[in-house]
């Protein structure tokens, strides 16, 4: 009984020093990995927590803002929202801006997280804290437009000079649900450019609607936006119809070649010509457009061209920008399509010429394109040449305005020899009459960059 009475007694002093010992351990341990200063329209909490097994018994964030509690996180609740991310790991990742939490206000604010962890079996838990001093900065940036008198073609493109503060921020112009981006001005020839300075070429494509909006916006890296409206005037445009004849001569010439090449796009029946025909003609179009479209953010942020594009020489325009298309085969409307280039003919095989200053960024098979090239010339603007039977350059290349990129032929869609020609911008087709018009380039761009220099 005595021995027993000893053994409870030891018992409880090893109980006592474990309690003890185990309220002097270390809670787990916080990592904020970001906001590390601010936050504005948006914000990334990461938080990163360290504890043995991943194991928490409470953990909750808030922002703090003149006595306002605004609870982030709450484990009790949310649990499911915390990433294990290693043994003893965990990872939470929260929008934490004006957006989810509209009463912040511009001015300083705290990140306060608690943490604690279940030791001694759980019977008792350790705790950390951490608090992290941040600012929410609202103040969107700041838009200037400086150039004046832009006009519009349906289908054609436009250049805007602003000055947008912070200079670091994200801006362009957006028409519509596009956006392209602006690029400092320094890299469109103007000395001494102030870095706040943009320059950005834009478009009003052939399929959106002549009132789509068009402004300046600017972004700064906490989701603060401004954006701005300028003088502008767009110039309505008809587009051509035609009707062009698919007959069975055409698709056993183009089928059969283009799914030897196009390896990546396959068909239910090759040997079915017009079937085959219909889906290279929707659907291998619109991969090969997603392609183009891909490679135009490989652009160069300064201006490579020097005055106005050069058409090719002595050819005949076979079919225009934004033709409307219907293909008929044996009196029967099949397909309809809109045709974005140029067709332009002259003898066979000729040689094709870069319409301008650039640098190579597709050289190869392009699907209905055939073999094809697709010059940068720089802040969004590139050139693509269509349907050749060789190319004689290869990517990375600098070419000069009249240098031979090629020769002209009948490699992938095309009927007869010709080169199909398309200026895309921001990797959407535009019209190259604007870029073939020494008066556009002259008084679009050239006297605008002109006047910005001269502001200074
Ligand atoms: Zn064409």
């Amino acid at each position: 009984m005595r021995k027993f009475l000893i053994l409870i007694v030891l018992l409880g002093i090893g109980a006592g020093a474990a309690w003890f010992h185990a309220g002097g351990a270390e809670g787990p341990m916080l990592v904020l990995a970001g906001p590390e200063t601010a936050i504005g329209q948006t914000g990334e909490l990461d938080l990163a927590i360290e504890t043995p097994r991943g194991k928490l018994a409470s953990l909750e964030v808030a922002l703090e803002q003149n006595g306002t509690r605004f609870p982030v996180f709450d484990l009790a609740d949310d649990a499911a929202q915390l990433e294990q991310d290693g043994e003893h790991r965990l990872v939470l990742k929260r929008a934490i801006g004006k957006r989810e939490f509209p009463e912040l206000e511009a001015g300083a604010a705290r990140i306060v997280v608690t943490a604690s962890r279940p030791v001694l079996f759980g019977y008792r838990e350790a705790t950390a804290t951490l608090e992290h001093d941040i600012e929410v900065r609202l103040r969107p940036p700041q838009i200037a437009v400086y150039s004046t008198h832009h006009y519009i073609n349906h289908g054609g493109s436009e250049m805007v000079v602003y000055r947008v503060q912070p200079a670091d921020a994200q801006s362009g112009v957006r028409v519509g649900d596009r956006e392209y981006a602006g690029f400092p001005a320094s890299g469109a020839g103007i000395e001494n450019a102030d870095p706040a300075l943009r320059v950005a070429f834009f478009a009003l494509l052939w399929n959106q609607d002549v009132n789509t909006p068009i402004e300046v916006f600017a972004r700064d890296e906490l989701g603060n936006e401004a954006r701005t409206t300028f003088d502008y005037r767009v110039f309505p445009k008809s587009f051509r119809k035609s009707r062009i004849q698919v007959d069975d001569r055409f698709l056993a010439k183009v089928v059969p070649s283009i799914l030897a090449q196009s390896t990546e796009f396959k068909v239910d029946d090759p040997s079915d010509l017009l079937a085959s025909y219909l889906r290279i003609n929707r659907d291998l179009r619109r991969q090969n457009d997603a392609t183009i479209a891909a490679l135009a953010r490989e652009t160069a942020p300064q201006i490579l061209w020097q005055g106005p594009f050069k058409q090719l020489i002595n050819t005949a325009v076979e079919a225009g920008f934004a033709d409307q298309r219907t293909y008929v085969y044996k009196g029967e409307d099949i397909d309809h399509q809109t045709h974005l280039g140029f067709d332009l003919a002259s003898t066979a095989a000729a040689p094709v010429l870069a319409a301008n200053h650039g640098r190579v960024l597709f050289a190869g098979w392009l699907g209905i394109y055939g073999n094809c090239v697709i010059l940068d010339h720089g802040m969004g603007l590139q050139s693509l040449y269509a349907h050749l039977s060789s190319i004689s350059v290869a990517v990375g290349d600098s070419v000069a305005i009249n240098q031979q990129l090629g020769r002209s032929g009948t490699t992938g869609l095309a009927v007869g020899d010709h080169l199909h020609f398309t200026i895309l911008l921001g990797g959407n087709p535009v019209t190259p009459i604007d870029w073939w018009s020494p008066q556009w380039v002259q008084d679009r761009i050239l006297r605008k960059l002109r006047e910005a220099g001269a502001a200074g």
